[in-house]
């Protein structure tokens, strides 16, 4: 049985993509080469490379002001690498603690500049975004984790103010409409909502990069990846020509507006689910927060749970456990995840009632 699948990452994938993906892990394209063992200065892989970014470009509405890359080393070197390229020293970041990706943002940046924490969640268990802060003068950037993958919280407003926003989009990169204006960088890992793990896509405001003074490693400086157009060294090829592939799947979805809508249907089928049924509780403590992307909740009676979780699993939905520092359950729905995906897993609470 396939089963269905809720977990936080890596993640689902469109059924079209995974089909197409195996397809080329023989042949890419009639070549009679395989996707595994074709040069990353082939043609064939020129090709894929450039329809990457172009889609990238289109979907997010990114012009030639800014970098679009495909990176290896995952979210995670981007916690550093953002702070390295950007911060000097003696200047200051502000950082919106929302959660422990957040928390090692903050952790990687201080290596490199002063890090101010302007809000956070942390005393409440990460289980709400602040909305009362104000960002002080004279900050270089603000960073933020816009979807919080194990606390289920979203930022649903950006913050209100003229400095770049530099974004863990990881959890939620081409779910919704964003005003890409605000953002100096942003980053994300594939392995949830752009294809397989080991691809990262850092769009940059080019603008901002050359002005830190330390000397910075050919593989950390941006400037390198974009001169080089991220073929400075082989970057991750299968990967990228996955993510290539469910660019295009989004885009056939109606581009961002259709996965907006779709994600909105989605996560309002699980949510209402949640609160009507007296069988669960959700866990984040205000309405406005719930992520579209990550829907946590615990069973009202706590003894209930391991026989939800067999119920769940017995109609093939895997992947529901909640990470060990929230518990109960966590429902990733991302992009790929269909609304049947999601309804399946509605009867089997109402069931379970
Ligand atoms: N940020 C967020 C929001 C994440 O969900 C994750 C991975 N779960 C990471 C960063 C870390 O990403 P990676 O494993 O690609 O370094």
């Amino acid at each position: 049985m396939k089963k269905i699948n809720f977990s936080a990452g890596p993640a689902i994938l469109p059924a079209s993509v995974l089909k197409q993906a195996s397809a080329a892990v023989e042949n890419l394209d009639g070549s009679g080469l395989s996707i595994l063992e074709i040069s990353h200065r082939s043609d064939a892989f020129d090709a894929v490379l450039l329809e990457a970014e172009q889609l990238v470009r289109e979907l997010l509405n990114v012009g030639d002001d800014y970098g679009v890359l495909f990176l290896s080393g995952g979210a995670s070197s981007q916690f550093f690498m953002t702070a390295m390229n950007l911060l000097n020293p003696e200047e200051t970041a502000g950082y919106l603690d929302t959660g422990s990706w957040s928390a090692k943002a903050i952790k990687e940046a201080k290596h490199f500049g002063k890090v101010n924490v302007i809000a956070s969640s942390k005393e409440s268990n990460y289980n709400h975004i602040p909305r009362e802060y104000t960002i002080p003068e004279g900050l270089k950037y603000v960073h933020l984790t816009s979807n919080n993958t194990i606390f289920g919280t979203q930022f649903k407003e950006w913050p209100e103010t003229d400095l770049p926003l530099v974004a863990d989009m990881s959890s939620d990169i081409l779910s919704r409409r964003i005003p890409l204006e605000k953002f100096g960088i942003i980053y994300a890992g594939a392995q949830k909502n752009l294809g397989p793990a080991g691809a990262t896509l850092v769009i940059v405001r080019k603008d901002l990069l050359g002005k830190v003074q330390r000397n910075l490693p050919s593989m950390l400086d941006y400037r390198v990846h974009i001169d080089g157009g991220s073929t400075f060294n082989t970057p991750p090829v299968y990967p990228i020509y996955v993510m290539m592939l469910t660019l295009r799947w989004i885009k056939e979805q109606g581009g961002l507006e259709g996965m907006e809508k779709l994600n909105e249907r989605k996560a309002k089928l699980l949510y209402d689910e949640i609160d009507r049924n007296p069988k669960f509780r959700g866990t984040v403590a205000d309405e406005q927060s719930r992520s579209l992307m990550n829907v946590t909740f615990v069973c009202t009676d706590e003894a209930d749970t391991d026989a939800f979780l067999a119920a769940a699993e017995a109609a093939g939905c895997d992947g529901i456990t909640g990470h060990r520092s929230v518990g109960g359950f966590r429902a990733s729905i991302y992009n790929s995840m269909p609304y049947e995906g999601v309804e399946t897993l509605v009867r089997v609470m109402r069931e379970f009632e």
